[in-house]
């Protein structure tokens, strides 16, 4: 789960790391508030869940507040990277002498911590990192040891004045122990911004939070909660694990790893996902009925395919649900069901009995070019 850049920054700031001061506002009058507030020159930042917001002109300066109000007024209630902005953090311009970027994150491929830092931080810092990846340390840590004596020599060293190095290791002792207590996969300052006095200011940070971790994160799972859509709340009360996408057909599989199979399968018959919602191993009708309104009732899906094993799962009960939210659905759009397991003659034959196709073998490739198909049957019979 990705928090916002105030959120983030309020996690900073809680444990002593210096952010610029500012204000969290939701509409331009606010903003405009804010920046009178602050007095001076002030920076609106659209608050998304996605880097790259300066080139993409989510960040505006402004000297006066009825700038901050233009710039919010510009960014509030627009797309942004594809993510709408609801709010918008305004902060003190802060004056900054130099860029630095410093980093942790969880590092799979070495099953350990990666703590990254450049002096050439700032919004180029991808390109510094492919042409020049000398101007980017890196220092790979062991979770068990906790961040040893000599780390900060590693990552700072050469790149800046012994001064700055000392406050940047202040800053890293500080940053580890954000992390490491709040469960973070990521936690980054960029640019970590260094005044003309030398001081240490973090100037935007990128935080990203281990969602199995949320159990004993109370404050920071009712943020995600607070983030869910209106499907992913859905979802949760059905008890399903749902996940949205940008295409435009729908999945529901009994499983993970069946889902991210099917997925690909999807992709490899040329179609793309909407969504792919998980029953797990607790399909009943009712389940059923409300996966089906929850992954092909939207008017973006064009169609969907199902694919479920009954091992635990009652195949059965299966058919009789996605029978059940067919007959209240408005349109039939194209759905194919692969379905094998327990009484799957059964489950076939009810399906079949309303016109669903079904797949009954065990290729998921084949049920994918079915939809595929019946997709492009239909766009042409519409044309
Ligand atoms: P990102 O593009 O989403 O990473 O957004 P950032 O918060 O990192 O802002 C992008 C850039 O805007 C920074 O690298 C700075 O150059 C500039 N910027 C952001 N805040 C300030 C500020 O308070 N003062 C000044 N002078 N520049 C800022
Ligand atoms: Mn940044």
């Amino acid at each position: 789960m990705m928090l916002l850049e105030h959120q983030g920054k309020a996690e900073l700031a809680a444990r002593g790391i210096p952010v610029p001061r500012g204000y969290l506002a939701t509409t331009p009058e606010e903003a405009a508030a804010a920046a009178r507030q602050l007095g001076g020159p002030a920076v609106v930042k659209a608050q998304i869940p996605a880097g790259g917001r300066g080139k993409a002109g989510g960040i505006i300066l402004v000297d006066d507040p009825e700038a901050a109000q233009a710039a919010a007024a510009k960014l509030l209630g627009h797309t942004l990277l594809k993510h709408p902005v609801q709010a918008v953090l305004v902060e003190e311009r802060i004056a900054i002498a130099r860029e630095l970027f410093l980093g942790l994150a969880v590092d799979p491929a070495s099953a350990g911590y990666l703590a990254l830092f450049s002096s050439e931080g700032g919004v180029n810092i991808e390109e510094v990192a492919a042409r020049t990846p000398e101007r980017v340390r890196k220092v790979w840590l062991d979770p068990l040891q906790g961040l040893p004596a000599g780390a900060d020599r590693q990552l700072f060293e050469g790149l800046v004045e012994p001064a700055v190095a000392r406050r940047l290791n202040e800053v890293l002792q500080t940053l580890y122990e954000v992390f490491t207590g709040r469960d973070a996969i990521i936690a980054e300052i960029n640019p970590l911004a260094v005044l003309a006095d030398g001081r240490l200011v973090a100037a935007d940070c990128r935080m990203e939070v281990d969602e199995d971790a949320l159990y004993r994160q109370a404050d920071l799972k009712a943020i995600k909660e607070a983030q869910m859509d209106e499907r992913e709340r859905l979802a949760q009360a059905i008890g399903v694990t749902y996940v949205g996408m940008d295409g435009d057909v729908g999945l529901i599989a009994s499983g993970a790893g069946l889902g991210m199979a099917s997925l690909d399968m999807l992709k490899l018959a040329g179609l793309e996902p909407a969504n792919f919602l998980d029953t797990g191993g607790g399909i009943n009708r009712e389940l059923m009925r409300r996966a089906v309104h929850l992954t092909l009732g939207p008017d973006n899906v064009r169609g969907e395919l199902i694919n479920l094993y009954g091992g635990i799962n009652p195949m059965v009960e299966a058919a009789l649900g996605i029978v059940d939210a067919l007959k209240e659905m408005p349109e039939r759009k194209p759905l194919v069901v692969k379905l094998l397991g327990n009484r799957e003659a059964e489950a076939w034959a009810i399906l079949e009995a309303e016109g669903v196709a079904v797949c009954k073998v065990v290729r998921t490739e084949e049920a994918a070019q079915t939809l595929a198909s019946l997709l492009r049957a239909r766009e042409e019979a519409g044309r």
